[in-house]
């Protein structure tokens, strides 16, 4: 009789033990990547299957913000960072122009680490909504200027003129290594061991790092691993944005063959996130985008006006190739999910609920028992943020 109601006993608990939880998150953001871009991966991308093919589940997402149907760069990375949609141009905050706290800043206080990886300006629109608030995406010096003191424990990208080259002549380089970063501004090989103690910040150019046909290399592949060779030391956990920025760039310039570039390159990382999350068990990889740029489309290719269906000839929507110069649209974007938990990515949703589909899978936002508080530094103590 007492070795029947042990069993029993036992049962739920063994059922909570098995159960896996979401320790980390990486999402990655192919900018501009529409249904028609992630799709070259199926026709110009080789032999090999791509990545994308290894997601269990696929959703959809709406991705107009709160005042426009053809959503912005930045008005899409706010609802991914803050699970509210404000106006385009808007870097985390909302339509009344009062700050909006984003994940990296929900998470910090948690002793989680977030790390940002970009083949754009580091402070440009998509990951400046992560760290940063500014009326306008333009403001990039201001939004430079909360680098310093974020949550971001790793950094990778361009933009290096926004931080030495400023007008108000703040010295932006001394202030983070003030704050505990190792600082590279010319590959991202680190000096030695990594030190979980430390943080790691790569500013590589200028301004944005040369697209892939200009000779890029690996740097998004390269940076990806990088980054989850250090944030996977922190115990707690952490958030990784990786976005392919130019497959947007590519796509305002009616380039189709910068776009399948972008995109290979971009599958690339993912496949990166997607072997680490395989051996980790604990990692949840989200792959999507903010809009599609372009009205880019896989068409047959016309010869002597009919319609050849042997051949794909991309094109974009009419009249943006006169100018060179196409927008983005307002079509539903692509979501790829993987991991515990990973069907709440199902289905067909609003781009603001990714945040909140992410806080659902994680612990993210329970609160905080008071015995963590011990353990954390100075520098997860979370800034306050105007409400
Ligand atoms: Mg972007
Ligand atoms: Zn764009």
């Amino acid at each position: 009789m007492k070795k029947a109601l042990a069993l029993i006993l036992l049962i739920p608990f063994f059922t909570t033990a098995q159960q896996k939880t979401v320790k980390n998150v990486i999402l990655l953001i192919g900018d501009g990547m529409g249904l028609a871009q992630m799709s070259t991966a199926y026709y110009y991308g080789g032999d090999d299957e791509p990545n994308f093919s290894r997601f269990p589940i696929v959703g959809l997402i709406n991705t107009s913000s709160a005042k426009q149907r053809v959503t912005d760069s930045a008005a899409g990375a706010t609802a991914f960072a803050t699970g509210r949609r404000s106006y385009n141009g808007a870097i985390s905050v909302d339509t009344n122009r009062t700050n909006i706290p984003t994940i990296t800043e929900v998470i910090r206080g948690r002793g989680i680490k977030s790390g940002l990886v970009v083949t754009s300006s580091i402070t440009h629109a998509t990951p400046a909504c992560f760290y940063a608030h500014a009326e306008s995406r333009r403001e990039e010096e201001k939004i430079a200027q909360f680098l310093p003191g974020s949550g971001i424990h790793y950094f990778a990208g361009g933009g290096l003129k926004y931080f030495t080259q400023r007008s108000d002549n703040h010295d932006l380089i001394g202030a983070m290594l003030q704050r505990g970063f190792i600082l590279d501004t010319t590959d991202l090989i680190p000096d030695g061991m990594i030190d979980p103690d430390k943080r790691y910040g790569y500013l590589l150019s200028p301004g944005g790092l040369p697209s892939k046909l200009e000779g890029r290399g690996d740097f998004l592949t390269e940076a990806t691993k990088g980054a989850l060779d250090y944030l996977s030391l922190n115990e707690r956990g952490f958030f990784l944005m990786v976005e392919g920025s130019q497959i947007d760039w590519e796509g305002h310039g009616t380039n189709a063959i910068g776009i399948i570039e972008e995109v290979k390159d971009f599958d690339k990382a993912v496949g990166v996130a997607l072997d680490f999350a395989e051996k980790n068990g604990e990692t949840i990889v989200i792959v999507t985008a903010d809009h599609e740029t372009g009205g880019f489309a896989l068409t047959p290719s016309v010869e002597d006006g009919e319609s050849n269906y042997e051949n794909i000839s991309p094109s974009f929507y009419e009249g943006a190739t006169k100018e060179e110069s196409a927008d983005h649209t307002a079509t539903l974007i692509p979501v790829l999910a993987y991991g515990p938990g990973a069907s709440v990515f199902s289905g067909i949703y609003k781009n603001s609920d990714i945040y909140h589909k992410i806080m659902e899978l994680t612990d993210w936002k329970a609160p905080i028992k008071m015995q963590a508080k011990t353990t954390l530094t100075g520098d997860d103590i979370p800034r306050k943020v105007v409400k």
